[in-house]
This record gives C-alpha cells, structure tokens and sequence, in this order.
C-alpha cells in the first residue's frame, strides 16, 4: 500500500483541501500556505500578489479596514508552488483579475470569512457517514419519502474544522519541526516580538515529548517481555 492510498498518513492541511470545493480550497490553501489571518486574507488584493510573494497590506475585522501596525506586519510571504498553482487556476476561473479583492462576494466587496465557513467549508467537513449528505441535508424530511431513516453521524474519515488561526499555528509548528531559525518563522509569521513566535511551538514541543517518550515506554516494554524478567520486576505501570 502506498501513502497515496493512506488517508490517515496524508498531512491534515492536504485532507482539508481535498475535502473542500472552491472558492473554499483556495482561501484555505492561503491560510495554510501563508500563515495569513484571517482578516488578512479577506484584505488581500490581487496587486499583493506578484513576484511569487503575497504582501499583507492591511486587514478586515467586522467590515473595518486595518493597516498592520509594525513593518513587520506588512512583510511579503514567498509563495510556495502548490500554491501558486491554485491561486494561478482560481484567478483563471475568475476572469484574471489583475486587481481588487482577491477573494470578492457576489457583490464584489471582500468576502466575509465566516460565511464561507458556513455555508461551504463546514457542511463539505461535516458529513453524514450514512447518507454522505452534510447535517442540514440529511435531517431534511423530503416530500415523497418523509422523515429521515437515521439519525446524522458525522464522517469520522473526513478532517475536522479547527479554525482560521490553526492552520497559522500549524504553518508555525511544521517550520519549527523542519528546524527553520526562530527568526525566519517570526519573519514568515509576521510577529512583532520572537516570544508571540516561541508559543506557536510550546504545544508542538510538548506533543513531540509525549510521543518520544510514549516510543520509549513501548521500547522498555518490548525489551522486558522479551528478556522475561521475574514477575515481581514487571509488575508496576503496564
Ligand atoms: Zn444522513
């Protein structure tokens, strides 16, 4: 079996995006690939992307334009290629727009945040395991049939929502784990002091503890049921 055939195996950012339809799938690609917030990304502008880097100029937070205050906070984020390739194919789908919001509404103002989460990425996440429909669908009495056969149970196979800053952490947490400087995360996380940065990983240094030393304990037990120590040395914690 391959890893392409292992779901389980594939990152959780890869499950997401498979999982998600567009618009959804690009904006999220942005949030994962960029470490932007979420405010950025409904501020962001066709003219911040060039040269294979996305500028955070400013940010929207309940329909207030923000600028970012630090220099810091305006930095340009490099582009990686499984990005640019979606964000190439979606600015296509949509007329190559040269500028103006990058990701608009139907009435052309930037999209809020919050209802894309409802209304595309958490019904495509939250699906029946039964009927494969999402919650809303699947508990919708239909005219010729009636009420539902069952009751909804979410999909256990598909990955779980857990927020726009998550996908930050986690940009922070696997650029940390591919042993990037501090100081390079701080930069690509735009954060004005390294100590905000130091808390990206304070929680994925005390998950990689915990499972080290839950290998260590399968390793001592391995080792003791094999080497058959007395009974009175393998009594205690089993
Ligand atoms: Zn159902």
């Amino acid at each position: 079996m391959t890893a392409k055939t292992r779901p389980a195996l594939r990152s959780p950012v890869a499950r997401v995006l498979s999982a998600l339809p567009e618009t959804a799938a690009t904006v999220f690609a942005v949030a994962a690939f960029t470490g932007a917030r979420s405010g950025e990304i409904r501020g962001l502008l066709w003219e911040n992307y060039r040269d294979s880097e996305i500028q955070v100029t400013r940010s929207i937070w309940r329909g207030h334009v923000t600028e970012p205050k630090t220099r810091r906070g305006r930095g340009a984020i490099p582009v990686i290629s499984p990005l640019a390739t979606r964000l190439e194919s979606y600015r296509a789908r949509s007329g190559n727009p040269k500028a103006g919001a990058m990701f608009p509404n139907q009435n052309g103002e930037p999209m809020d945040l919050a209802n894309l989460l409802n209304r595309s990425i958490l019904p495509s996440l939250n699906r029946c395991t039964v009927c494969g429909k999402p919650k809303r669908e699947c508990r919708k009495p239909r005219a010729n049939v009636g009420s539902p056969d069952h009751e909804f149970e979410r999909d256990k196979m598909l990955p779980e929502w857990h927020g726009w800053h998550a996908a930050r952490r986690g940009l922070g947490t696997n650029l940390y784990r591919l042993a990037v400087p501090e100081k390079t995360i701080q930069a690509i996380l735009r954060h004005a002091n390294l100590s905000t940065t130091n808390t990206y990983y304070i929680k994925s240094a005390a998950d990689d503890t915990r499972v080290a030393m839950a290998k260590l304990e399968k390793f001592c037990d391995w080792q003791r049921r094999r080497h058959n120590f007395p009974k009175w040395q393998r009594s205690g914690n089993t």
